[in-house]
């Protein structure tokens, strides 16, 4: 019995090798025939070196190389180099050896050592190759150059790059070369050139769905999605890939409406879906908070076979998606449909949860994962803390935090912390928050000081909040949200020439500001957005007149604007238009025309809630009954009988 490993398993493999331990035949043999018998040898070697999976087994098959006559036969050592790659042997180790053994290695072996030094590195190693393989003499082939190239990508050197791209002129021949075309474009993109990566592909005299789509993804990351819809419109053979690079395009691109329209166009012409585009309109429906649509997607990931029951990736991103469509109750009925569980769905739900400020639900669900094989992952740990943080839930919080590393192997990031400050400035530890900032073993990030900062608006701590504003005007110096909360802040104190510097600098800034937009989705699914102080909206004289006469019921019962909320020095007539004509006021406005009484109203915000508007809404949902949710930049806000989920902190 021969002595291979019985992991080559088929008794198809074992014979194989027998045949290559048969003798040769005596007697006189045709040359030509001869030939054959060693071609189809190779053949053999090369078969059974592709179904190797250990060391061990490649070095028994190198022994049949050898004993067989064939240890100077390119084809089957590059092969044998090729797989040596694969389950990662050191280039340097095995493969330099068989290579040194060949006298005159073909374009093949050099092409396989140049491609497993460009995989493992060094980079500068697999271009040694290259000049030695040059200075002996031998030819490139078209593998040799696309080995480079993704290696040139991948160290996003682009010097050498752009070298390798000369070599390729000089030498010629490979300009109408598809693969070699295309792992140079994908260099050029890697490298941030998309310009070059754009010339090298009007140059190809000959394209496939890859260079096509190579090109969409690249102009998607950079953020060109109308050079990516315009390279797409004229693709003539659009497939999945392309379709889905372009609703993942626009979804990462924060076009969530036209990812929607894409995914749309899509099943208008009978394109199959997978996972992949699932996930990228999932996530784009995410952004907009529709339901509609919601249910849409979720119908077509049923009828794909990608439903919660049958895709953990698609059934997470659906728990996410109705958590940011406001509705936790839907995704909970996702998360309990799906078959089968990992750390994400866990996690997606838990978020969920706590963005909603269900905070013992979250903490629930948390402890049932515990019992589980699953364990908690970075994010899971910034659910459970922030849950922690909406239910008042100190001690708990305390102890997670406290246990996170040591049980969880899982490292507090500033993201950690920053719900630590903020739970403990909800409690109104302020002192205690501000303690932790200070023993972080890391810089406190924006988000750290700012959680701080609006426990001081809460508490009124003008001392700790100077400290946490301090910090954050040079963190985030166009953030005119944080001067406009220390003012706030010191205007309760009294602290007047404070206030007076600080809305100087308002002034100076404000003009710089993101304009406020909030977003309502109508009972057909459609969509109206409206700005701060827009007046362009079709039923714009109806809308103000709605809303002055919500206003009007609002004020008989104690309501009053919050003129702080408008940070400008402005007559007090002039405050109350702006804050009037705040857009989700304005959103609440048309909702309450085209609704019908009793449904809830959900409206979507880009920038942090007002106080002023937070007033109104809570006010309104009890005066007309409705259930109102918002969701701003920050958090959900369930608005329902004159209070908010929120506990006015946000
Ligand atoms: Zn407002
Ligand atoms: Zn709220």
């Amino acid at each position: 019995m021969i002595g291979l490993s019985r992991n080559l398993s088929t008794v198809a493999k074992h014979s194989y090798i027998r045949s290559l331990q048969t003798p040769a035949t005596p007697n006189f043999i045709p040359f030509s025939q001869l030939q054959q018998q060693r071609k189809l040898l190779e053949w053999r070697l090369i078969s059974i070196l592709h179904d190797c999976t250990v060391f061990s087994q490649i070095k028994q098959v190198h022994g049949h190389i050898v004993s067989n006559g064939l240890s100077q036969c390119s084809y089957v050592l590059a092969k044998l180099i090729r797989m040596l790659t694969r389950i990662d042997v050191p280039m340097d180790s095995y493969p330099c050896l068989v290579f040194g053994q060949v006298n005159y290695p073909n374009p093949f072996l050099w092409t396989a050592m140049i491609r497993g030094y460009a995989l493992q590195g060094p980079l500068s190693e697999s271009i040694n190759m290259y000049t030695r393989m040059r200075r002996d003499g031998v030819s490139p082939v078209s593998f040799t150059f696309s080995a480079l190239f993704k290696a040139c990508g991948a160290a996003l050197n682009l010097d050498l790059g752009k070298q390798v791209h000369a070599q390729t002129i000089l030498i010629g021949g490979f300009a109408s070369d598809l693969y070699v075309g295309n792992t140079m474009l994908d260099m050029y993109v890697k490298c941030g050139l998309l310009g070059c990566g754009r010339k090298v592909f009007d140059e190809m005299s000959e394209r496939d769905v890859i260079s096509w789509t190579q090109l969409i993804v690249a102009y998607a990351k950079f953020g060109d999605m109308e050079s990516a819809s315009d390279l797409f419109d004229g693709f003539p053979l659009k497939d999945m890939v392309a379709w889905t690079a372009m609703v993942t395009g626009y979804a990462q691109n924060a076009k969530p409406k036209e990812a929607l329209e894409y995914f749309q166009k899509m099943q208008d012409v009978g394109m199959e879906t997978d996972e992949v585009t699932l996930v990228g309109v999932i996530s784009a429906c995410a952004q907009l908070g529709a339901v509609k649509y919601a249910n849409w997607i979720r119908d077509i990931a049923e009828r794909s076979g990608f439903g919660p029951s049958e895709s953990v990736v698609v059934g997470s991103a659906l728990i996410d998606m109705y958590s940011k469509c406001g509705s936790p109750d839907e995704a909970y009925k996702v998360f309990e449909g799906m078959k089968e569980r990992n750390v994400f769905s866990y996690t997606s739900m838990i978020v969920g949860y706590a963005m909603h400020g269900r905070g013992p639900s979250a903490l629930q669900l948390f402890h049932e994962m515990l019992k589980t094989e699953i364990r908690p992952n970075e994010v899971t740990f910034i659910g459970v803390l922030s849950a922690c943080s909406h239910a008042g839930l100190v001690e708990q919080g305390r102890q997670l935090f406290a246990r996170m590393e040591k049980f969880f192997c899982v490292a507090p990031s500033p993201d950690h912390y920053a719900c630590m400050v903020d739970l403990l400035g909800r409690a109104g530890c302020l002192d205690e928050a501000l303690e932790l900032i200070e023993t972080m073993p890391m810089e406190p990030h924006a988000g750290v000081w700012g959680a701080l900062l609006g426990a001081c608006r809460i508490h009124g701590n003008p001392g700790i909040a100077q400290i946490a504003a301090n910090q954050l005007f040079e963190l985030e110096p166009d953030g005119i949200g944080n001067y406009i909360l220390l003012s706030n802040i010191c205007a309760s104190a009294g602290r007047w020439e404070e206030v007076s510097k600080l809305r100087k600098v308002i002034r100076e800034k404000g003009s710089k500001k993101t304009p406020g937009c909030s977003w309502f989705e109508g009972k057909k699914g459609e969509i109206d957005e409206f700005f701060a102080g827009d007046t362009t909206h079709p039923r714009s004289s109806e809308i103000t007149q709605a809303l002055k006469q919500l206003l009007k019921r609002l004020r008989a019962h104690g309501y009053k604007p919050n003129l702080s909320s408008v940070p400008y020095d402005l007559s007090d007539d002039e405050k109350e238009r702006i804050l009037m004509g705040h857009s989700e006021k304005l959103a609440l406005a048309y909702a309450l025309l085209c609704t019908d009484a009793g449904d809830t109203i959900k409206i979507m915000k880009n920038l942090r809630i007002c106080e002023d508007c937070h007033y109104v809404m809570c006010a309104a949902s009890e005066v007309t009954g409705r259930e109102i949710i918002i969701r701003d930049n920050m958090r959900f806000h369930h608005f329902h009988n004159g209070t908010c989920s929120c506990g006015n902190f946000w």
